[in-house]
């Protein structure tokens, strides 16, 4: 009996999937030029239990393990490896509790992020991490990578919203870490170990995470347009210094505004060089974000405009978040996602645009500017091998400029196989060498998801 039979007498019927047709779907995450394999296997559990049988399995069989959400990563993290079974958690749906009183909610790692957020709203809280894919990425997935989004300028990353998790270690054991109470220094901080670690280090197959009142008032929401991108970038600093904190701050180019515009017309000015968008929340919202309008003034913006008007600060929004499906959309494309310190900013912008400038590439950059994040994104022409080479240079040209400076290759989206080269600009060697050590100890026959990560 093949091992591939041995397991599939050991699931439930239709959990494990050979049909190449089928496993076609689950090859790949949105990286465009991230090469991806061939899986010998795709299994879709429902259960921590069969999670755990695969991985046992898995173990006995010495059998790569590359675990999966919705594949809506930018780094090729998800992508499949010769012979390996993807275990896909798009299954795992249950929320298993919401409770309005200690203000958590566990979530299966399949839950769509939006699917949670929409659950809990309905108990009149939120779920602060919302990334760009809150509507089709999952809670494991954004777990894995400890994903980002607008709100974070305010409420923080994913980490800062998961109190524990449920995890399928590498030998089928299973792992709960965290607790439900807010505070809790019981032992190391396995939590935060896991988050982030892209499926090298277990599957994720549920997590508590802490949910906020939703406020009480409207939010309202601010844009300005400037004439110049680095007026943009300063008024960021400019924002984040004075004492006011808005719960979003976001830049979208003139390239990016275009190509948000070809994709859906959002009558966003075709013309501005940058524009600012962001929200405030809570009492103060209207006065927070006139304030916030008056310092663009200040920097320069030729427009700005406030509103509480629901259907105007929405669509405002919605145009923000369609940045990266436009771009998508736009041709091939490499997302890069560096940070930097805010008061490096407009520094930044100015470096990408001679980037490009000096390479000749196309480069569109939108980001959670508040968070001094960025995703300038190289769109190409084709796939050749010279058009990737020379792209794949451009965005390293791009990390180390951000790593001098004093930020990082990834802010949000995670290194999987992209950025593996550029991290040993940023991580030292014994970073690296403690990175080995704590995988060897709880992957010490690297199963899962080798080959991603640092
Ligand atoms: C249009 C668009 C906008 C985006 N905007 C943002 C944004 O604003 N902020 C942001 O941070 N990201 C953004 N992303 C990137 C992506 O959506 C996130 O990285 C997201 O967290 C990935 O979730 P997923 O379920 O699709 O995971 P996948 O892509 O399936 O997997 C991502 C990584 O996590 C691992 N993984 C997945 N599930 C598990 C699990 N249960 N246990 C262990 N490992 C697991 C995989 O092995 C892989 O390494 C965007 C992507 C798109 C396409």
């Amino acid at each position: 009996m093949s091992a591939i039979d041995e397991l599939t007498g050991e699931l439930p019927a239709g959990v494990l999937v050979t049909d190449p047709d089928v496993m076609e779907g689950y090859r790949r995450d949105k990286a465009a030029l991230v090469p991806a394999g061939t899986p010998a296997a795709l299994a879709r559990p429902v259960s921590t239990e069969q999670v755990s049988v695969i991985m046992r399995w898995a173990a006995r069989h010495g059998v790569t393990v590359v675990p999966r959400g919705a594949g809506t990563g930018l780094a090729g993290g998800a992508n499949a490896i010769d012979g390996c079974v993807i275990v896909c958690l798009e299954r795992m749906t249950a929320i298993r509790e919401i409770d309005a009183v200690d203000q958590v909610a566990v979530a299966e790692a399949g839950v769509i992020n939006a699917d949670l957020e929409r659950a809990v709203r309905g108990q009149g809280m939120f779920y602060p991490p919302d990334p760009g894919s809150f509507e089709i990425s999952t809670i494991g997935g954004n777990v894995a990578t400890n994903a980002g989004g607008m709100r974070c300028v305010k409420y923080g990353v994913t980490r800062d919203s998961v109190l524990g998790l449920e995890i399928v270690l590498a030998d089928g054991r299973v792992l709960r870490t965290g607790a439900r109470s807010l505070k809790n220094v019981a032992g190391l901080d396995l939590t935060s170990l896991f988050i982030g670690s892209e499926g090298t280090l277990g599957i994720v197959t549920a997590a508590t995470v802490k949910l906020r009142p939703l406020p009480a008032t409207p939010p309202a929401v601010f844009v300005a347009s400037f004439p110049a991108l680095s007026a943009a970038g300063q008024v960021v600093t400019m924002i984040m210094a004075a004492s006011v904190r808005p719960s979003m701050l976001e830049l979208i180019d003139n390239a990016t505004i275009n190509a948000i515009e070809d994709y859906r017309r959002m009558d966003l000015d075709r013309n501005a060089a940058a524009l600012i968008v962001g929200q405030a929340d809570g009492s103060d919202a209207l006065k927070d974000a006139e304030r916030i309008a008056t310092i663009c003034e200040q920097a320069g913006a030729d427009y700005v405009a406030c509103t509480r008007d629901p259907d105007e600060a929405d669509g405002l929004i919605a145009a923000r978040r369609l940045a990266g499906t436009a771009l998508l959309e736009a041709g091939p494309t490499v997302i890069e996602d560096i940070g930097v310190p805010r008061s490096r900013l407009a520094e930044m912008l100015g470096e990408i645009e001679r980037i490009a400038r000096e390479a000749k590439v196309r480069i569109a950059t939108v980001g959670h500017a508040g968070d001094g994040n960025l995703h300038p994104t190289l769109v190409l022409d084709d796939t050749e091998p010279t058009t990737r080479d020379h792209a794949l240079a451009v965005a390293e040209a791009i990390c180390l400029a951000a790593i001098s400076r004093g930020g990082t290759v990834t802010g949000e989206h995670g290194i999987g196989m992209l950025k593996r080269g550029w991290l040993a600009s940023q991580l030292d060697g014994t970073a690296i060498d403690v990175h080995d050590r704590i995988k060897a100890a709880l992957d010490p026959r690297g199963l899962l998801n080798p080959g991603r990560g640092w």
